[in-house]
Order: C-alpha cells, then structure tokens, then sequence
C-alpha cells in the first residue's frame, strides 16, 4: 500500500468543485487518510514549489497557488503514486484524456485544479511538508 500527496488547486476551490474532485480519487480505489483547507502565503508556495525556482512559471504558479485556498490531502492505495497522476490526467488540459480530472475540470496550463506527487520521494516530502504524522488515519 502506497501514499501520494494530492491538492486541489484555487481555480477548483473557487468554483466548488472540492467534493466532484474527490469523488474522482475515491472512485478510481484512493481513500482520503488526511485532509485539510488552506490558504498558503506566496512563501509557502515558493517553499512547495522550490524544485521549480528556475522555471519561467515560477512566479506565475506561486502566485496563482497563494491566491486562493487549496485542499491539501494524502491517498492512500495500491500504487497511489501512479494511480493518481493518471486520474489527474495530463498537466496541460488540452492533452488530457477523457474521463481525468484535469479534462473534465481544468482551465488552463496554469489553472489546473489539481496537483500529484510524480514519486516516491516527492510524495513523503510533499506529505511531510503540510502533515504530521498523527494526522494521517
Ligand atoms: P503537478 O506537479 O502540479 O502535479 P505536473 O507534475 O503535471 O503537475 P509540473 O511540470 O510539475 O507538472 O509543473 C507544476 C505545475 O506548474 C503544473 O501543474 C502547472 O500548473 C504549472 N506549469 C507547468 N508548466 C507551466 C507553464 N509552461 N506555464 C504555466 N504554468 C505551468
Ligand atoms: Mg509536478
């Protein structure tokens, strides 16, 4: 049994989609362990994002990502991990497939709605980084 860390992104929050979001991890064998509603300062999401401090969105994704409140979670399942991202769907959601996350509900490149972690070890910092231990059940 695998953890990933997923977020629901200010462009989904803002537009109610949290439980629709949710309804798609659960029915694709993801069970919600931890859960939480925050609003992160632009200093969180830089320290979030730091792997991507040299890219040239970087300021656009830390400032779209502190705009709004997100919903920070940990799946749990059988290859979470990759079961995750491929519910998500592509990162550009002019590339996603039918039925994923992102097709169904993200607007742009930049907007869209949901993050995954892409591996084991971004996956147990990325957890760590918004959740305790005793947080999770
Ligand atoms: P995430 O990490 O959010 O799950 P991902 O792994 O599919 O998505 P990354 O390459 O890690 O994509 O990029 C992180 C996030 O940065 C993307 O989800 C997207 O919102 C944003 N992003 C990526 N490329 C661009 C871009 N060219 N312009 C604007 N935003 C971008
Ligand atoms: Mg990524």
């Amino acid at each position: 049994i695998e953890r990933t860390f997923s977020m629901i992104k200010p462009d989904a929050t803002k537009r109610n989609l949290t439980g629709k979001i949710t309804a798609h991890l659960e029915e694709a064998g993801l069970r919600v362990v931890a859960s939480k509603r925050v609003h992160m300062s632009l200093r969180d999401a830089q320290a979030f994002y730091a792997e991507h401090s040299e890219r040239p969105f970087f300021g656009e994704l830390t400032e779209f990502m502190s705009s709004g409140p997100t919903v920070v979670q940990v799946l749990e399942g059988e290859n979470a991990i990759a079961k995750n991202r491929e519910v998500m769907g592509a990162t550009n959601p002019a590339e996603a497939d039918a039925g994923t996350i992102r097709k169904e509900y993200a607007l742009s490149l930049g907007e869209n709605s949901v993050h995954g972690s892409d591996a084991p070890e971004t996956a147990a910092r990325e957890i760590a980084f918004w959740f305790a231990e005793r947080d999770i059940a």
